[in-house]
């Protein structure tokens, strides 16, 4: 009764709005969204598709994050596509990502598939015509326009774009300095002659503090608990040394991939196999870089394994250099509650502050804000189980690119990207127009798991979220690994037919 209410809806629907058709309909202009245009239009090229991004340009992550020193984490060897050499240093900027990102637009032909200032409200499926409807707004102009698509592939990344996460403590409102996150970072902000306290202990107040010291009075790191650190020079000696025998981009692009991969995978298996040990190696490495006296045990000796928390890199040893020269310095403790002047500490200490930055994390935003029904029925998204950690059950003609935490996303994107272009062409040699992922009678009696094994892994954002997020199983095809070294092998081999996909 409510299927044939809604159905009949979305029929009134196209009646009296013009909408636009695609095959594809790819939703935001990240780095996962122009991976999978890119793919598309060399895996498909038949496919008609079109890019959706609420915002003004492409680049997601690093179009809103602006920042001071905003750059990457990861070696941008595999944050990079595959298809596409990097050849400058392994981390890069927010712009030099920006780059290669617009490079892979202009030499592909991307950019008349992309529409910017585009926010999708809604997607509603209809399986009496086989399609998604899906509701957008025009951010500059207000302007309601409804596309229809055969495919949603959904590339919003995790977290909301628009304001990032900032714990609610007494006295914020009494504070008279200003309070910013590093998300909505604002263009007006001066520094000069500021005390400024970052509160945070990620890869964000690791890149902001350098990027802030010796520009502003003094900066404080101010930490609950301390991180572990990786430094290095932000150069790669194999990708060099290739360049010195004029080896081509092609071929060194795809040997330092291989090399970062090894050597993370290394890191990662000796982070079950000897935790201890490495946490004492990586605890070293920062020590090395400090004068003598900074309490390590106190600010830098982190109370998990290496790994539950992703290991910031820090390139040049920057932020180390930071606090050596005396423009920086860390101080581990919780905060009580805010003064007019500054935050006061459970310790009982005070930090005076012109400015706090609140380097507290993302918020977690589940299929980008937008309201899904299938058949007139929401989507309860968290009551589903994931096929392969990219589509859902009972969500007919989805996919979602949901990246590596411990790798770069961009691997992932890739597989999936191979993936969705895969299931594309074997529905249409099966003449099939929807397709679902179904728990089989086998499977039923699976036990369930949240989406991420939070033993293995758990960043605040993710614990705060994890009650909206689809289930796993426990076998394939309704794993969530995390893992690349898994997903290489299994999802190019995952077997279309073996009834966990059903077509119709
Ligand atoms: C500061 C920072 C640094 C990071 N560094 C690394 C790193 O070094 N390595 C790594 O692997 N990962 C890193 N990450 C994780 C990073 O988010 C991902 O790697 C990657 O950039 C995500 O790309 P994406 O395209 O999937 O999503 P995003 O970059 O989040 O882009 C999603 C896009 O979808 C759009 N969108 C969302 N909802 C809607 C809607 N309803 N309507 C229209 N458009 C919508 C958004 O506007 C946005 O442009 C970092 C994250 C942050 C925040």
């Amino acid at each position: 009764m409510e299927n044939r209410a809604a159905s009949a809806e979305t029929r009134e629907i196209e009646r009296t709005a013009h909408t636009e058709h695609f095959d594809v309909l790819i939703v935001g202009a990240g780095i996962s969204g122009i991976g999978a245009a890119f793919h598309l239009r060399t895996e498909c090229p038949d496919k008609s598709f079109v890019v959706l991004d609420a915002q003004e340009d492409f680049g997601g992550t690093w179009l809103t994050h602006r920042y001071p020193g905003i750059r990457s984490d990861s070696d941008l060897y595999t944050f990079g596509y595959r298809f596409k050499p990097w050849t400058g240093t392994p981390i890069a900027t927010a712009r030099e990502i920006r780059r290669y990102m617009g490079e892979v637009i202009e030499e592909n032909d991307l950019g008349r598939h992309i529409r910017y200032r585009h926010r999708i409200s809604s997607a509603s499926w209809s399986s009496e015509n086989r399609r998604w409807t899906i509701e957008a707004t025009r951010t500059d102009t207000g302007e309601q326009l409804r596309f229809s698509a055969g495919f949603l592939w959904m590339c919003q990344g995790y977290y909301r774009h628009e304001r990032g996460f900032t714990p609610e403590w007494p006295g914020m409102d009494r504070f008279g300095g200003r309070i910013v996150h590093p998300q909505t970072w604002p263009e007006d902000l001066d520094l000069a002659g500021k005390r400024v306290v970052v509160i945070g202990s990620g890869a964000t107040a690791a890149t902001l503090v350098p990027a802030i010291a010796g520009k502003c009075a003094h900066v404080t790191l101010l930490q609950r608990s301390p991180t572990y650190f990786i430094t290095g020079r932000n150069a790669n000696e194999l990708a060099d040394m290739l360049r010195g025998l004029e080896i081509p981009e092609e071929w060194i692009h795809e040997i330092v991939r291989r090399k970062v991969l090894a050597d993370q995978a290394a890191l990662v298996q000796r982070s079950f196999s000897e935790p201890e040990a490495l946490a004492r190696d990586l605890i070293a490495g920062v020590r090395a870089q400090l004068p003598p006296e900074v309490d390590v045990d106190r600010h830098f000796t982190p109370r998990y394994q290496p790994w539950r928390q992703r290991i910031a890199f820090v390139p040049d040893a920057d932020l180390f250099r930071a606090v050596r020269e005396g423009h920086a310095s860390v101080v581990t403790d919780e905060i009580d509650g805010f003064t007019e002047t500054g935050i006061r500490l459970k310790s009982g200490d005070r930090l005076e502050a012109d400015v706090v930055v609140t380097a507290t994390g993302f918020d977690l935003c589940v299929l980008g804000d937008i309201a899904f029904t299938i058949d007139g029925r929401p989507l309860e998204f968290h009551d589903t189980v994931t096929w392969h950690a990219t589509m859902f059950t009972g969500v007919p003609n989805m996919a979602w690119v949901f990246g590596y935490f411990r790798a770069s996303w961009t691997l992932r994107a890739d597989l999936i990207s191979d993936f969705v272009c895969r299931l594309l062409r074997h529905m249409d040699a099966r003449g099939a127009t929807q397709v679902t992922p179904r728990l089989r009678p086998q499977d039923r009696e699976m036990s369930l798991k949240p989406w991420f094994d939070l033993e293995n892994f758990n960043p605040g954002y993710v614990q705060r979220g994890m009650h909206l997020m689809p289930k796993q199983g426990d076998r394939l095809p309704w794993r969530h690994t995390q893992d690349y070294w898994n997903d290489r092998g299994d999802l190019p081999a995952a077997d279309l037919d073996d009834g966990s996909l059903v077509y119709e």
